[in-house]
């Protein structure tokens, strides 16, 4: 396998930003993976796991070696009468399964769709969208040890998902490297409308197209609207993650802003939406010199600079703290940042 030194990493993050890679080595298989953890030639070096780098903030260059997982293959594992268990590669782009999938008859992903980056991602940060997270049809990941390649098999209770969390992005963070995803996936329809808004245009569709796939494209046409699309507008999504407080400050906040936006948690606490806490502290379609938060969705940070290549992720920290801070002094909320910052 090649490994390729000093290596621009620029094409692979969708803010854009500059940086390189001391090493950078894109395995296609478990052996060629394993091979590479334990070559003697590498012992000793830094090892950063990158997918497709659609949530990444690269603050400077990654030394050691950066492992860009290139495993391939989607398989039906098994069949019962109302699921199925499919098996994915982390190499395979996340959207393309969620429409090979579908394409299969197998409903569960639909909600998923249009998020960016690969599948070995999906369950680092617990991907989520419109009422689903990946925690509600995985059934295991396979991965392996950064240190020694040791292969181990979690299942889903075992990765601690939480909300955009699991024991990969927290508790194990930097030790593990996914190579497979097993998903159970349904053959009879249960669609999931939590999402009022969703319900409403999925209700408004014509009844032929009130279909799994039909959910599907309604998602995609939403996120169009609503996201910049990284090749056009550099971003890395939702920049923060929408800060979750207890329910008596919850009541504290609704009392001084009572058009809060705020989601109530099963347990009495409330998710705060971060994009409206953001919006009013002045934030939505602001620039500042080449970064900004969109003009349409103010929780994701855009890098109009990218073209010049001078913005760089030390710019996209300060920008996300002025951000940060203003919300802080207008509502006493800490917004917690969702894209990882690389070297860490
Ligand atoms: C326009 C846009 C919209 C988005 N919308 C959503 C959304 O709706 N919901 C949502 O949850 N996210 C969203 N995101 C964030 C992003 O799509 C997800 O976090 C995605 O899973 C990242 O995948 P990636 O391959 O790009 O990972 P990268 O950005 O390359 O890496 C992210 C982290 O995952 C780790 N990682 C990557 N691959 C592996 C692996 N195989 N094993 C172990 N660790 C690994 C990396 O070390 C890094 O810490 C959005 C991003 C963009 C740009």
């Amino acid at each position: 396998m090649q490994v390729l030194a000093d290596c621009s990493l620029a094409q692979m993050n969708t803010l854009a930003l500059p940086a390189r890679a001391e090493l950078l080595a894109q395995p296609d298989t478990e052996t060629a993976l394993q091979a590479l953890l334990r070559d003697p030639a590498y012992a000793g070096l830094p090892r950063t796991v990158i997918g497709e780098g659609s949530n990444l903030v690269l603050a400077g260059d990654i030394p050691g070696l950066v492992i860009r997982p290139a495993l391939r293959g989607t398989a039906l594992l098994s069949e019962e009468p109302d699921q199925v268990l499919v098996e994915v590669g982390a190499g395979e782009n996340w959207d393309s399964l969620v429409a090979w999938t579908l394409a299969q008859s197998w409903q569960g992903l639909e909600n998923l769709s249009l998020i960016p980056g690969a599948c070995g991602a999906a369950p680092f940060q617990n991907i989520g969208a419109y009422g689903v997270e990946l925690a509600d049809v995985l059934e295991a990941v396979d991965a392996v040890a950064l240190h020694d390649g040791t292969a181990r098999t979690f299942t889903r209770h075992e990765c601690h998902f939480a909300y955009r969390d699991s024991r990969f992005k927290s508790a194990e963070r930097g030790q593990w490297l996914i190579t497979r995803l097993r998903l159970r996936l349904n053959r009879t329809p249960r669609l999931q409308l939590a999402y009022a808004d969703l319900a409403a245009r999925f209700a408004d569709l014509p009844e032929a197209q009130q279909t799994p796939g039909g959910l599907r494209d309604l998602v995609c046409a939403i996120r169009r609207a609503k996201l910049p699309d990284p090749a056009t507008l550099p971003n890395a999504g939702s920049f923060f993650k929408n800060p979750v407080v207890s329910a008596d400050e919850y009541a504290a906040l609704r009392q001084r802003f009572p058009d809060l936006v705020a989601f109530t948690q099963p347990d009495g606490r409330a998710k705060l939406a971060a994009g409206w806490l953001i919006e009013q502290a002045g934030w939505k379609g602001r620039r500042v010199g080449d970064l900004g938060m969109h003009a349409e969705q103010a929780l994701v940070l855009v890098n109009h600079g990218a073209a010049s290549g001078r913005v760089t992720g030390a710019d996209v920290l300060a920008f996300a703290a002025q951000v940060r801070e203003s919300v802080r002094a207008r509502f006493g909320v800490i917004l917690e940042q969702e894209p990882v910052i690389l070297p860490e």
